[in-house]
């Protein structure tokens, strides 16, 4: 089975093929336009996507070494995103499956990133269900509680903002570009996660809450840069590694609460944020430390990708569960 999958519900125009469950070719065109902007313009991420979406299909395609006509489905991102970002990647996927006279799979975006991680690939193991799984990305901060492909129950989430807002404002404070994640990534890691300290926030049970940290940061690096101009440029990596490992101790507590919670020590992780360094490292120390099995996803399926959207597309192409072109694409929608 070949499934041609289209992703675009943000700034990256992504396609993949996948045959039966291994990524034969895994095509992202990131769109810089949006770094000077300091975060994602939804009209010229629309305007973007209409430039890429042919290319990018083309070379998934050219790279995957198949021809149109084996297709056996497309699968396209239904959301959630931005509106005008996922209307480019549905019309096309639409009219394409229509030409073909494939199905079309409709596909939710945080129900992939967890289940990127059924993507056959070489020394990498697959969860067994029941398994925890915490969503981290762009736009989520999810614990969420996988108990089948498609039976998902949210246990804990963000009241405010998401953890990859908390990277994204913090770079913007410290005045890296967008999306700065990565980047606080790569100065924390030779910095003095002690450093600084920032206190966190009180959040019962299993959700999270971010917006007072960046605040916290804001009012920290204010203060300093009164007394000294060049605090930021002279403290980079120790301010950076201080807020990384503020933020890993925020996602560990909650997780080792959820796994108090239901007894389940089965523990992926996804979405952009799972490419930091410090929680992957952080998660794999608990196999030795708590007893934990823990997934990580391969690092070109933590932001966003079209694999991921194949891998589910290949899933529900299983159970028969396919869309018609009335399939409307939704900025929210439930996992
Ligand atoms: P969502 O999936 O919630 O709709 P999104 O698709 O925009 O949101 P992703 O592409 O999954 O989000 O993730 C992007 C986020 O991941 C950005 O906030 C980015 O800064 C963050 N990110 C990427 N790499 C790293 C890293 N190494 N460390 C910290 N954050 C990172
Ligand atoms: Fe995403």
């Amino acid at each position: 089975i070949y499934i041609l999958s289209i992703e675009s519900s943000c700034d990256d125009t992504a396609a993949a093929v996948l045959q039966n469950g291994k990524v034969l070719s895994n095509v992202v065109a990131r769109q810089e336009i949006h770094e000077q902007y300091g975060g994602v313009v939804p009209e010229l991420a629309s305007r973007a996507h209409q430039q890429n979406i042919v290319p990018v299909i083309d070379v998934a395609m050219t790279k995957a070494g198949i021809d149109k006509s084996q297709l056996s489905a497309i699968a396209f991102t239904q959301g959630p995103g931005l509106m005008g970002s996922l209307l480019v990647g549905s019309s096309f996927a639409k009219s394409l499956a229509l030409a073909l006279n494939v199905p079309l799979v409709a596909v939710n975006h945080m129900q992939a990133h967890i289940l990127a991680h059924f993507i056959d690939e070489e020394g990498f193991d697959k969860p067994e269900f029941p398994f925890l799984a915490m969503t981290i990305s762009g736009g989520h901060t999810q614990i969420v509680k996988v108990n089948s492909f498609f039976d998902m129950e949210v246990i804990g989430e963000t009241t405010d903002d998401a953890v990859g807002e908390a990277y994204d404002k913090s770079a913007k404070i410290l005045g890296l570009p967008y999306p700065g994640g990565p980047l606080v990534d790569k100065f924390a890691q030779l910095g003095n996660p002690k450093a600084f300290a920032f206190t966190k926030p009180q959040v019962p049970g299993l959700n999270f809450s971010f917006s007072g940290l960046k605040t916290q940061i804001l009012y920290f690096i204010q203060k300093n840069v009164a007394i000294n101009p060049n605090f930021v440029a002279e403290n980079m990596n120790d301010i950076c590694a201080s807020i990384q490992y503020t933020i890993i101790n925020i996602l560990m507590d909650k997780l080792k609460l959820a796994v108090k919670e239901t007894g389940i020590k089965q523990i992926a992780i996804g979405g952009g944020v799972s490419a930091n360094s410090g929680i992957r490292t952080t998660l794999k120390e608990t196999e030795k430390k708590y007893g934990w099995k823990t997934f990580i996803p391969k690092f070109e399926y933590t932001t966003d990708n079209a694999a991921m959207i194949g891998i589910v597309g290949y899933h529900k192409y299983l159970e028969q569960q396919f869309s018609d072109a009335s399939t409307t694409s939704k900025a929210r929608i439930e996992l």
